[in-house]
């Protein structure tokens, strides 16, 4: 490809490359899978837990760092920031004669003017954002919900003005500030765009939520849960297998689907407990004072959680870490992991099957936590 002076490709001359390549806006270090799936837009409106205790939790997501309000002022510059980037992306489509439309050609022209593009997290995010259609925005970090409801309502309001076909909205909330928020202001979120939530429930055992230290009670989770699907919210809910070891794991299960039955929500999904460096949990388990399920027990709890799951939801196995296998070759998992799951009640037998199945083949062939403890996750 011929270069003019400024390395622009022939027909990018004009744009201003250099200043795309500068633009940047704050991007938090988490988002859910599903988030990930549909190529959500990040958009950090806080920083960080403002919990931050939970045993089970990786300090190493949020660093433990200290929670922080951003101002609405600067979560504003940032979604300029996005808007900026996604008009210089359109522009270069135009200029390559795709009339708007974001395709591969877009990218590797861009990139090939200034190979820098290719590192920029905020050019990279946004051009993904647009090649996707640019329906869905995550707003990060852990809690965003804990912002005062006008100014998250502001903040809402300029996105949708700014990006007026965008379709979802999502955030991360945690149950505690879900039940403290009255039902109207939630409504009103709703209304201004905020569309899902995820909610870690992990469990719903009381006993086990004090010794992880989740700050939160059953009864508040139920009304958590109650009053988000109340107002409007498509509700995913976290339940985390063998977040009790063994000595815990009945009362997990049995406690964990009747606050589900309670809750009702859209998506239930597992995402199996993983002791790990930086998370106080794992020195209970260096010291051996919590004891890890095998396989076959983690499928148990996951058998007792489902038999007494009385929802219309859908349970999604959506993470790598659900990695029960079907043969030795390790090719086929035992349960789908998209993002849609498996709906209830329709599919539920079909769940108990799968889990029989898991049940008869040896152990050996299913991934024993142990041995993926310290890995990268
Ligand atoms: S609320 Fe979430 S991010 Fe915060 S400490 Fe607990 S698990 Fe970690």
């Amino acid at each position: 490809m011929v270069h003019d002076a400024l390395g622009n490709t022939p027909k990018l001359s004009g744009l201003d490359i250099e200043r795309l390549s500068r633009l940047a806006f704050e991007v938090g270090p988490i988002r859910p899978p599903s988030e990930g799936g549909s190529h959500s837009l990040l958009l950090r409106a806080t920083r960080n837990c403002p919990w931050s205790r939970c045993k089970f939790c990786y300090g190493l997501i949020y660093n433990r760092e200290k929670f922080q309000l951003r101002t609405v002022e600067d979560i504003k510059k940032d979604i300029d920031t996005v808007r900026e980037i996604a008009e210089a992306i359109k522009g270069a489509s135009w200029k390559l004669g795709y009339d708007g439309t974001v395709n591969a050609d877009v990218g590797t022209a861009l990139i090939r003017t200034d190979p820098s593009l290719n590192a920029n997290q905020s050019f990279i995010l946004v051009y993904n954002w647009l090649y996707f259609g640019a329906r869905t925005v995550f707003l990060q970090d852990a809690n965003t919900l804990i912002m005062p409801s006008a100014e998250l309502l502001e903040v809402l309001k300029y996105l949708k003005e700014t990006f007026p076909n965008i379709e979802r909205v999502t955030s991360y909330a945690r149950a505690k500030t879900l039940a403290k928020k009255t039902l109207e202001e939630l409504k009103e979120l709703r209304k201004a765009g905020l569309s899902r939530l995820h909610v870690g429930l992990e469990t719903g055992d009381d006993d086990l939520l004090k010794y992880v230290d989740k700050g939160v009670t059953s009864a508040e989770q139920i009304e958590a849960g109650k009053k988000a699907k109340e107002a409007g919210f498509e509700l995913s809910e976290y339940v985390m297998p063998d977040l009790g070891g063994r000595a815990r794991s009945q009362q997990h299960a049995l406690n964990t689907a009747r606050v589900l039955n309670e809750i009702d929500p859209d998506f239930i999904r597992l995402r199996p407990f993983v002791p790990g460096p930086g998370m106080p949990l794992y020195e209970d388990y260096s010291k051996g004072e919590f004891k890890l399920s095998s396989p076959h027990e983690r499928l148990q709890e996951i058998k007792i959680l489902v038999d007494n799951l009385n929802v219309t939801s859908r349970l999604c196995f959506d993470h790598f870490l659900n990695s029960w296998y079907r043969d030795r070759s390790r090719r086929y998992t035992l349960f789908k992991q998209d993002y849609e799951g498996y709906k209830f009640p329709e599919e539920k037998n079909r769940v108990l099957e799968l889990i029989e199945e898991g049940l008869k083949i040896d152990e050996s062939v299913h991934i024993h936590v142990k041995d993926i403890i310290g890995m990268a996750l």
